[in-house]
C-alpha cells in the first residue's frame, strides 16, 4: 500500500490545529474542568490524507467522518501508518451499511432508531474481528423534521430499549443544534438528559461553538473547518 504524502499547505493546517487544541484547553480551564476531560474529534469529511497527515504528526488520533463509503476509501492507508487511530462515525448510518460501519469505526455517534440498533447487533454478532464499537445516541434537540436523532422526550426509552433488546449499550448522547439558533440551550438540554440517564459522554460543539459546548459539559467536540479550512 502506498504511503500518503504531505502537501505544501500542511503548515497552515498544523497551526490551525494547534490553535484549536489550546482553545479547547483554555475553555475547559475557564469552567474549572480538566482539559483532558474533553476529546477533540477532528472532522475530516471531504479532506484527504495530505490534509490529515499534519495533524497525525502533531499527535491527533481521534477523527470523525460522516459517510461510511468516504471513510472506507480514505482511512485504511492511514490506519496502516498509524494503527492507534480512533475513528468516529458522526453522520447518519443506513442500516445496510451497519456491517461496514462496525468493521471500520470505533465509535458510532449516530444511533437513532430501532431498526439500526437491530442491524448493528447483527453486524457485531457476525463480525469475525470481535470488534464492538461504542455508541452514542443522537438526539434531535431542536425537533427539526429534516434532522436525524430521537426526540428528547423519547431518549430514555430509546436508550433502555437498545440495551435491553439488542445489547447495544449507549455511552452517551450527541446533538447538532439548529444552525440558526443559539446552541447553548441545546447543549444544556443534552447535558441534563445525559445526567438523568447516567450517561458519561456528551458529544456537542463544532467549529463555531465548541467553547460554549465545553462550558456546558461536552466531553467530545467535533471540529472540522476550524482545523482543515472551508469545505467545498
Ligand atoms: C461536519 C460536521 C462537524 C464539523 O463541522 P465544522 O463546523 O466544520 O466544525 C461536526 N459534526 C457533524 C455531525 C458534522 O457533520
Amino acid at each position: 500500500m502506498s504511503t500518503v504524502e504531505l502537501s505544501t499547505s500542511s503548515s497552515g493546517v498544523a497551526s490551525a490545529y494547534a490553535r484549536v487544541v489550546s482553545r479547547i484547553a483554555e475553555a475547559a480551564r475557564e469552567v474549572g474542568r480538566d482539559p483532558a476531560s474533553v476529546t477533540l474529534v477532528a472532522v475530516t469529511k471531504t479532506f484527504g490524507g495530505e490534509d490529515i497527515l499534519p495533524v497525525l504528526y502533531a499527535g491527533q488520533r481521534v477523527f470523525g467522518e460522516n459517510r461510511v463509503q468516504e471513510a472506507q476509501r480514505k482511512w485504511p492507508a492511514l490506519l496502516e501508518q498509524f494503527p492507534d487511530i480512533e475513528l468516529h462515525l458522526i453522520g447518519p448510518l443506513q442500516s445496510n451499511k451497519a456491517r461496514d460501519a462496525v468493521a471500520l469505526f470505533d465509535v458510532i455517534q449516530s444511533l437513532d432508531r430501532e431498526s439500526l440498533a437491530a442491524e448493528l447487533a447483527k453486524a457485531i454478532a457476525r463480525a469475525d474481528s470481535g470488534r464492538t464499537p461504542r455508541f452514542l445516541v443522537q438526539v434531535n434537540t431542536g425537533l427539526e423534521p429534516q434532522k436525524a436523532g430521537v426526540a428528547p422526550d423519547d431518549t430514555q426509552a430509546f436508550v433502555e430499549m437498545c440495551g435491553q433488546r439488542y445489547g447495544i449499550v449507549a455511552d452517551g448522547l450527541m446533538c447538532i443544534p439548529p444552525v440558526e439558533e443559539n446552541p447553548v440551550p441545546h447543549f444544556a438540554m443534552l447535558a441534563r438528559l445525559a445526567e438523568q440517564l447516567g450517561l458519561r459522554q456528551l458529544s456537542m460543539g463544532m467549529s463555531g461553538d465548541y467553547e460554549q459546548a465545553i462550558a456546558q459539559g461536552a466531553t467530545m467536540v467535533r471540529v472540522g473547518s476550524a482545523i482543515f479550512g472551508a469545505r467545498e
